[in-house]
C-alpha cells in the first residue's frame, strides 16, 4: 500500500511558516525543534522536509542525500546540546509509525529526549 500524505498536518504547516516553532537546528533537508508538551528535560523533534508520513515511508523513499542529512543532524544536536553519549548522559530515540505506536502527527518525525534517567524502553500501554 502506498502512503498518502496529507499536506495538512500541522508539522506540515510549521514547514510552511504557517505555525510557528522554537527552532533547534535547520539544514537543507531538515528541521528541529523544541516539542510543545515536553517529555523530558530536553524534548526535541526532528523532522524532513519532505511529505514522508512516517520513519517506514521515509527510510523506503528518501533520497540517500535526505537519509544521511537526518542521521548527521541527530548526531549535530545531541553535541549541541551536550547529552551526545561521548560527552555526555545520552539520550533517547522515539519513532512512533502507525496505530500500534500511536502516532499522532503524520509527518515523519524522531523524538529526542534527554536530560534525565529515561527509565526502562518500555511501559504498559
Ligand atoms: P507522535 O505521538 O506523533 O509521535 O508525537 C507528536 C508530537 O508532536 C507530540 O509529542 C506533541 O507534543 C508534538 N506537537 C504536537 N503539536 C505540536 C506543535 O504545534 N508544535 C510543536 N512544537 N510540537 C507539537
Amino acid at each position: 500500500m502506498a502512503y498518502e500524505y496529507d499536506s495538512e498536518n500541522i508539522f506540515a504547516k510549521i514547514l510552511r511558516g504557517e505555525i510557528p516553532n522554537n527552532t533547534v537546528m535547520e539544514t537543507e533537508h531538515c528541521l528541529a525543534f523544541h516539542d510543545i508538551n515536553p517529555n523530558a528535560p530536553h524534548h526535541i523533534l526532528i523532522i524532513p522536509k519532505g511529505p514522508y508520513v512516517n520513519f517506514d515511508h521515509f527510510g523506503a523513499e528518501a533520497s540517500d542525500a535526505e537519509l544521511a542529512d537526518f542521521s548527521r543532524t541527530l548526531a549535530k544536536i545531541a553535541k549541541k546540546l551536550g547529552v551526545d553519549p561521548a560527552s555526555g548522559d545520552g539520550y533517547r530515540l522515539v519513532a512512533n509509525s502507525g496505530k500500534n505506536a500511536i502516532q499522532d502527527v503524520f509527518h515523519m518525525h524522531v523524538h529526542l529526549l534527554a536530560g534525565r534517567p529515561l527509565g526502562r524502553m518500555l511501559q504498559q500501554a
